[in-house]
């Protein structure tokens, strides 16, 4: 089954994606991630979108459409077959190619799950979240430390990162993207019966639970 999580910046789709990758089998497609890792090892791709990125704008659809099919693809190979799209589609545009590019190769969409946050708690989220450089676990300045302050709990590393596009004033402008260009997919696929919205605000595990209650509803 193949599921969108959809929801503005802080919303908690990495997190929830990453709980469905763990406890119910998924494969995440990230393009956040994926464009991030791009740009880390300087591709052609990379240096195309690095200033997109650190602006908060969007990378154009051709790009992004193209960079999805290319990692169904590559996860197909590998047998992978239940799919979280986080952060595509971010334009109706996306949504339409991405129903398309199912289609093609025999899938559907089952659902998509908006996780709803309200807006000051996003830009306290964003503004103060950072990762531990060799595991990936993530932290907040205020809302999630690790147990030893400077230690990951999960791996023990002792250096952290965090996105350049992480601060403020970035963070206001992926969020105005968000809801003129973004927020319009909510109809789209409130009109084809496929939304789900669950509130983003309550515990980790709470949300994690509402999810897989709405997974088991929509399977084909
Ligand atoms: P995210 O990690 O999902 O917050 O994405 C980080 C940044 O990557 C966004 O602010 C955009 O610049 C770019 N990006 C990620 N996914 C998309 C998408 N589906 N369409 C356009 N730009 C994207």
């Amino acid at each position: 089954m193949n599921i969108i999580l959809l929801g503005p910046p802080g919303a908690g789709k990495g997190t929830q994606a990453n709980l469905l990758v763990q406890n119910s089998g998924f494969s995440q497609i990230a393009t956040g991630d994926l464009l991030r890792s791009e740009i880390e090892k300087m591709s052609p791709l990379g240096q195309k979108v690095k200033q997109v990125l650190s602006s908060g704008q969007l990378v154009d659809d051709e790009t992004m459409v193209r960079l999805i099919e290319v990692n169904i693809d590559r996860k197909m190979v590998t047998g992978e077959v239940n799919f979280i799209f986080d952060g595509f589609p971010r334009t109706i545009q996306q949504a339409v190619a991405l129903d398309d590019l199912l289609n093609i190769k025999g899938m559907v969409l089952n659902c998509v799950i908006k996780l709803i946050v309200d807006d000051e708690m996003l830009i306290k989220r964003v503004s103060g979240r950072y990762a531990c450089a060799s595991c990936g676990a993530g932290y907040h300045d205020t809302l999630n430390m690790p147990r030893v302050e400077g230690v990951c709990d999960s791996c023990g590393g002792m250096s952290f990162k965090r996105r350049n596009d992480d601060n403020e004033q970035t963070v206001r402008s992926r969020l105005a993207s968000y809801y003129k260009i973004t927020d319009p997919l909510t109809e789209h696929y409130k009109n084809e019966g496929k939304l789900y919205e669950v509130d983003g605000m309550v515990s980790i595990n709470q949300i994690s639970d509402n999810i897989r209650q709405i997974t088991e509803q929509c399977v084909e």
